[in-house]
């Protein structure tokens, strides 16, 4: 078996990964997508740029050979030359059980080692702007397969990073973590079935088994697709001997509140219950959310004349604001007419900001709808940036209503995550582009940069559109659901203050 300092790494990430990367059937994983694509790119420029600085050598191997690659980065070693680019280093570890080590360089440094007066440290150029632990430890990994070739420990692996200093590689701290993590993998690789999975949006993001997994953990129902199911809180409920929907949907809530406390034992309780029931439940505590927020107007007058749906694109590369979309509802009219101001160019964000502001101002009493709070700090941002008088700006945050708070605050909904797009699909939205989302207009937008090819315009202001009006059903939605607890629990008197 090989274990390499790519299957490490990913090890850190998720168990079931590295399992599945040698075992499973490849044709089960996801096709790259663009921004995956965009990432390599991104990844691959900033290698080149580090590596323009060395003068360095190749050895002479390809695909799997890792022996012969092995003995040709060996034969560069031993001439003592000054750096090589895409070397390999195999040493064997256990019976069976064989490293490879591929960092990006080695680099001669003055010292003792068996090739002469001089050895290597490994480099590894990485396009992150933090010397992440999982780095770390897989420059650790490097250490120990190049001192069982050179038979002496290099002093440390450089982590090169994007912006940002080199970072040395602690060994004290870092090898006995490694050696620990690396046995681990070993033990994890010999069981015969994969680990189980645990599906988590930080974890699975980017992962080529997502869509596989997510099937499994579907016709599971596995409870990591239950919103506020941590990997902590699941191994208390196993411990519990909770291991399904329904059984935790049947737990009783004093229970759940005994073990996770009284906050988060009753948000278990009740989203179990919304996920298991398939129903949207008012959540609890939401009344008084409610009556004191002093966001509430919108739920006081919930259906204006007219009303606005705001999106936004960026590109965060570029600290660039590329997209404001405004879908804008005229009830009097029956009428929807959605507006795409896009900045062609860098340049063009200070034009784009101000057709939109005169858009806003044209409507001066229509709410703002939008989704989380990007949109205002956007708008914060956009002002401070070309010095938008406070009056105007600040009568446009006065009127953003952030849909996502009050989804969140107030309703309890049986999707796996309260991002719009699950909960806009729950409601029967379907974006036209069933694959679009902001990552890919990221790449659609650099893309169009690159090769001023206007389909990648179109495609984002698609996705733009639907994103606005997405956001109009959830809001009408919501109205709907709220009315009748907002109506019961104010009084006449207290709905005449509030109303707006
Ligand atoms: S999708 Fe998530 S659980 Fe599945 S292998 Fe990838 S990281 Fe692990």
């Amino acid at each position: 078996m090989l274990v390499s300092d790519d299957l490490l790494l990913y090890y850190q990430r998720c168990d079931r990964r590295a399992f599945l990367d040698v075992f499973g059937d490849s044709r089960q994983r996801d096709p790259l997508d663009n921004f995956l694509l965009k990432l390599r790119q991104d990844s691959r420029s900033h290698r080149q740029e580090v590596l323009s600085q060395y003068h360095y050598q190749r050895p002479d191997w390809s695909g799997d050979d890792w022996y012969g690659g092995t003995q040709a980065t060996l034969a560069l070693m031993e001439q003592g030359v000054e750096a090589i680019y895409r070397g390999v280093l195999s040493a064997s570890w256990l019976p069976g059980i064989d490293l490879v080590s591929k960092p990006d360089l080695f680099v001669r440094h003055p010292g003792s080692s068996r090739f002469g007066d001089w050895l290597y440290i490994p480099y590894d150029i990485r396009f992150g702007k933090r010397p992440k632990l999982d780095y770390q430890i897989v420059g650790a990994f490097h250490g120990l397969v190049l001192s069982q070739q050179q038979e002496v420990w290099p002093s440390t692996t450089w982590l090169v990073l994007r912006g940002r200093k080199p970072h040395a590689v602690d060994f004290l701290k870092r090898v006995p973590e490694m050696q620990q993590l690396l046995h681990d993998c070993i033990v994890s690789l010999r069981q015969p079935q994969a680990p189980e999975l645990f599906l988590s949006r930080q974890k699975c993001n980017l992962c080529h088994w997502y869509n596989f997994c997510h099937q499994a953990a579907e016709s599971q129902r596995h409870l990591s697709l239950i919103p506020g199911i941590t990997p902590n809180r699941y191994g208390q409920l196993q411990g519990m001997g909770i291991t399904t929907l329904a059984t935790l949907a049947n737990t009783p809530r004093s229970q759940l509140k005994m073990v996770f406390g009284a906050e988060a034992g009753n948000q278990l309780a009740q989203q179990a219950l919304a996920s298991h029931d398939h129903q949207a439940l008012l959540r609890d505590g939401a009344l008084a959310h409610l009556l004191q927020s002093p966001r509430n107007r919108w739920l006081a007058a919930p259906q204006r004349a007219i009303e606005i749906h705001f999106d936004i694109e960026a590109e965060p590369d570029l600290d660039l604001d590329f997209l404001l979309g405004a879908l804008v509802v005229d009830h009097r009219q029956n009428r929807q007419t959605y507006y795409g101001f896009m900045a062609k160019s860098p340049e063009e964000e200070a034009r784009v900001w101000q057709q939109f502001l005169e858009l806003m101002e044209s409507y001066p009493n229509a709410l703002i709808f939008h989704f989380c709070d990007y949109e205002v700090k956007t708008i914060q941002r956009l002002a401070k940036l070309y010095k938008t008088p406070k009056h105007r700006h600040q009568a446009l945050i006065n009127r953003c209503v952030d849909i996502h708070w009050w989804v969140t605050q107030s309703t309890v909904l049986p999707v796996e995550s309260y991002a719009l797009k699950p909960i806009a699909r729950w409601l029967g939205f379907n974006w036209r582009n069933p694959k679009a989302n902001g990552a890919q207009c990221i790449c659609w937008y650099n893309q169009w940069l690159a090769e001023q090819d206007p389909t990648y315009l179109e495609a984002i202001l698609e996705y733009n559109e639907d994103d606005c009006r997405a956001t109009y059903t959830l809001k009408t939605w919501l109205s709907q659901f709220l009315q009748p607890y907002y109506q019961d629990a104010i009084e006449p008197d207290t709905h005449k203050l509030i109303n707006y």
